[in-house]
């Protein structure tokens, strides 16, 4: 792909709800979506104040009819037209998802929403339903899950070369909202508030990064059983927790923790995982993410570096641009937007033996974050004791 040739013959029409003009995660959507030409945007309800949304739509070039008030008027206005959306982009506060991933769905949609998927495994399993009836994905944006080094890692520990897995650590732990910065910062004030994000903070607004980092370098390991910890020094947070430890076995007998937290004070960002084998170790970190280090028992440490031909066809293929230029965190949801583009594509084809071989954050990786938030609320909830994943 380093030469920039388009993975699709055709651009899906594509809309988007939320990701206004004042939004956090709005114009990285865009970045990602419309890098590759896999995407066009050509419709929108853009937000919650509806001229604003109009103007702000507009101002992208979207055509003043086609910027809409609301999501319910987006679907049904555009499902009438003969050249209307066939994918939506769900960008809003997390208390809104499922309404809105449901609504699209029925509407003959492909979607991608952003996490968490939705607040309860109820309402992840009929979503998960729903795709399978009307055939279409949803793809959930784990930002960093699209980084070519994530592919490298799976690979190298599908191969082997890290024996068999032991231990995985995992952290995303900031330190931005060491202090009650909600009472200045909108974006803020609806993430510590259960009305808009359900039963956690940290743990559904954080970890589940790192957890679907873990999932995807070691799919085959499922959580049998964890125990969670949380906190809220922010005294004004509680219930929600701005800091959280969760510990968990795996049905392999392997072990992992997760420290997630918005409380680190001066850390930047801090997402890191650290997978364990029985001969060699694997670490990458989202803040230095064209490195990854590859340690051997008794051997000295390798330091893999993105764009490299030693690496994996996989982790080559998502390359824009060569080895030793810096790239990050777009590159990496652009490579997740070609994913989605290319899964639904396949899935409207019906071919099943692309689908099957092929990659993405889908439905399933987005109800399982959920379902994790769930099981960690239900111990941290009953004085942090072990639960039974379920
Ligand atoms: P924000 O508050 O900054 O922006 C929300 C946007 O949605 C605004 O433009 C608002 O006007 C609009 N909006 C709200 N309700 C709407 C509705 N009913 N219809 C249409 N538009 C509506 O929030 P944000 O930080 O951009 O977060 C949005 C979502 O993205 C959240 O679910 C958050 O968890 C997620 N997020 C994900 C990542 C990631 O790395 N994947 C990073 C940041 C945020």
């Amino acid at each position: 792909m380093i030469n920039g040739i388009k993975p699709l013959e055709r651009s899906l029409r594509w809309g988007m709800v939320g990701g206004g003009g004042t939004s956090q995660i709005g114009y990285i959507h865009r970045s990602a979506a419309l890098r590759d030409g896999t995407f066009s945007l050509v419709a929108g309800a853009f937000d919650i104040d509806a001229q604003r949304g109009r103007s702000f739509g507009q101002s992208l070039g979207v055509a003043a009819e086609r910027c809409y008030p609301d999501y319910a008027t987006l679907f049904r206005e555009e499902a009438a037209r003969s050249d209307g959306i066939e994918a939506v982009s769900i960008a809003t506060p997390n208390n809104t998802h499922f309404a809105i991933c449901q609504a699209a769905l029925e509407a003959g949609l492909h979607v991608v929403c952003e996490k968490p998927l939705c607040f309860t495994a109820e309402e992840a399993q009929t979503l998960v339903e729903l795709c399978e009836k009307r055939q279409k994905i949803i793809g959930v944006t784990y930002g960093y899950s699209g980084h070519q080094l994530i592919l490298q890692a799976r690979q190298m520990i599908a191969d082997g070369l890290l024996g068999d897995i032991r231990i995985i650590n995992m952290q995303f732990s900031h330190g931005f909202h060491a202090t009650a910065v909600e009472q200045e910062n909108p974006s803020t004030r609806w993430r510590v508030d259960p009305r808009f994000v359900g039963p956690s903070y940290v743990l559904g607004d954080l970890a589940t990064h790192p957890l679907f980092l873990a999932e995807t370098m070691v799919p085959q390991l499922k959580v049998k059983r964890l125990m969670c910890s949380r906190q809220s020094f922010v005294k004004t947070r509680a219930p929600l927790e701005d800091n959280a430890y969760v510990l968990m076995e795996y049905d392999n007998g392997a072990v992992g923790s997760m420290w997630c937290s918005a409380v680190n004070s001066g850390s930047m960002h801090g997402q890191k995982i650290r997978i364990v084998g029985e001969k060699a170790s694997l670490e990458w970190w989202d803040e230095q993410p064209n490195q990854m280090r590859f340690e051997v028992q008794g051997e000295p440490v390798r330091v893999l570096e993105r764009g490299m031909p030693y690496l994996d066809h996989a982790a080559l293929a998502d390359d824009r641009i060569g080895g030793g230029h810096p790239e990050g965190l777009f590159e990496a949801w652009s490579n997740l937007y070609r994913r989605f583009a290319l899964a639904m594509d396949a899935t409207d084809r019906r071919d099943e033996a692309f689908l099957a071989d092929f990659w993405y954050p889908d439905v399933h990786a987005g109800a399982m974050g959920v379902r994790w938030v769930e099981n960690c609320v239900r111990s941290a909830d009953t004085g942090a004791g072990w639960v039974e994943f379920r």
